[in-house]
């Protein structure tokens, strides 16, 4: 069957939740992906950063085979022989005490949510039901009727209320407008380090470390949603690290499993997390063997394989590249290791009709916000490959 058809049958079966670039994928190899006509394509987007290890990774692939042929779901009613090791080796590389594991990122979210509220009312005793998020303008974290309730994207929740409450947004990157917010019953702030779906949005120099004194003033917990820009994509493990900063609570997800099977984690140390007794919640796949199979070992490709060193190197590389490209529609470049966006000016028309093209020539890429080119290949792309894509790309955004 042609691409075509395999369109026809997806927007007449399929709820139209997505608008994607018409390409039919049909198998993923390292960097490459190639369509049901034998395209090869460069992708540049890494399903948002969950295939920070590249395409069908042989390692990840191993582990996945090895452990379903075992035991792949024993519910958590049961142990299991790799949750254990899923749990130590995390700690060992995040540096906190204990993890929560899930399975999307979203309901990672909503683990941290709950464990700041239970925080707030056990441990700073905030009047029960009075507790306060705060959160930033622009945020992208999820799709849960809770989590719309403080997008500041009209689109994403406009016709989907009632909302949760318990939220205040603030202005992303502004200390003045994030300190008057802060009243006795706020339990937490949560941020991305860098806002992924916002447009890579990088907050000025300082802004992450100010938050932390803010919250250390206060009491108040500093969640990080790391599901996107953790796990090396910008040159650390967490994007926190280029501050020096380490949140009471960091949520991560995507690349956790290497783009093969979904798997979230929420960590603290043992002061915060101990707050959940059994019951309190939960997941059916949740921690299951062969989700902690596999993330054990994306974890150990990133480590083996220097991921975040290779990040760190072609990102600043590639985002030097870029900005050499004089095209009168660009408006800025802007990254941190491979998580880089391209802001077209208003005027350009948009970044889809960029992106389209890109598809053309064999680079997929995919707007975020409507005048941002997202650049993040996985990890694992080389400074050859990238010498392929810099010319592509130049001229493209060189074009009309
Ligand atoms: C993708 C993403 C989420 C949601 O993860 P899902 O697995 O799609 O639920 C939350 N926060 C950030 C920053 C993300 O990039």
């Amino acid at each position: 069957m042609e691409s075509k058809e395999y369109i026809e049958i997806e927007e007449k079966y399929g709820a139209h939740n997505y608008h994607p670039l018409d390409v039919v994928i049909e198998r993923g190899e390292g960097v490459w992906v190639f369509d049901v006509e034998g395209n090869k394509y460069l992708d540049c987007l890494s399903a948002y950063s969950a295939l920070n290890q590249g395409h069908v990774h042989p390692k990840i692939l191993d582990a996945m085979i090895e452990q379903a042929k075992k035991v792949t779901l024993t519910s958590r009613a049961f142990r299991n022989q790799q949750l254990p090791l899923f749990y130590k080796e995390l700690s060992e590389m995040t540096g906190y005490e204990m993890s929560l594991p899930m399975n999307s990122g979203a309901e990672a979210v909503e683990t941290a949510i709950k464990l700041a509220r239970k925080w707030a009312y056990k441990t700073k005793e905030i009047p029960y039901y009075e507790s306060e998020i705060i959160v930033a303008d622009g945020n992208f974290h999820g799709r849960t009727i809770t989590i719309i309730s403080f997008s500041t994207e009209e689109y994403y929740k406009k016709e989907f209320g009632p909302f949760t409450p318990g939220f205040i947004t603030v202005k992303y990157g502004d200390l003045k407008s994030l300190e008057s917010a802060i009243t006795p019953n706020t339990a937490a702030i949560m941020l991305e380090p860098i806002q992924g779906e916002g447009g890579v949005i990088i907050p000025p120099k300082g802004y992450l470390q100010s938050v932390v004194n803010l919250c250390q003033q206060n009491n108040i917990l500093f969640i990080a949603d790391e599901i996107q820009t953790g796990l090396g994509r910008t040159g650390k493990l967490f994007a926190c690290q280029h501050e020096n900063v380490r949140p009471d609570m960091m949520i991560i997800g995507k690349a956790l499993s290497g783009g093969f099977y979904p798997v979230s984690a929420v960590l603290a140390d043992r002061e915060i997390m101990g707050l959940f007794q059994p019951g309190e919640h939960g997941s059916t796949f949740g921690g299951n063997p062969l989700g902690a199979a596999v993330a054990r070992a994306a974890l150990n490709v990133i480590r083996d394989e220097k991921l975040i060193e290779r990040a760190e190197e072609l990102g600043n590389y590639f985002i030097e590249e870029l900005k050499k490209i004089s095209s009168k529609h660009v408006k800025e470049v802007r990254g941190r290791g491979l998580l880089i966006g391209v802001e077209l000016k208003p005027e350009a028309g948009g970044a889809r009709r960029f992106c389209e093209v890109l598809k053309r020539k064999g680079i997929l890429a995919k707007e975020t916000h409507d005048n941002v080119i997202r650049f993040a290949p996985p990890l694992i792309i080389s400074k050859e490959i990238l010498d392929w894509a810099l010319p592509i790309i130049e001229e493209t955004l060189l074009m009309d």
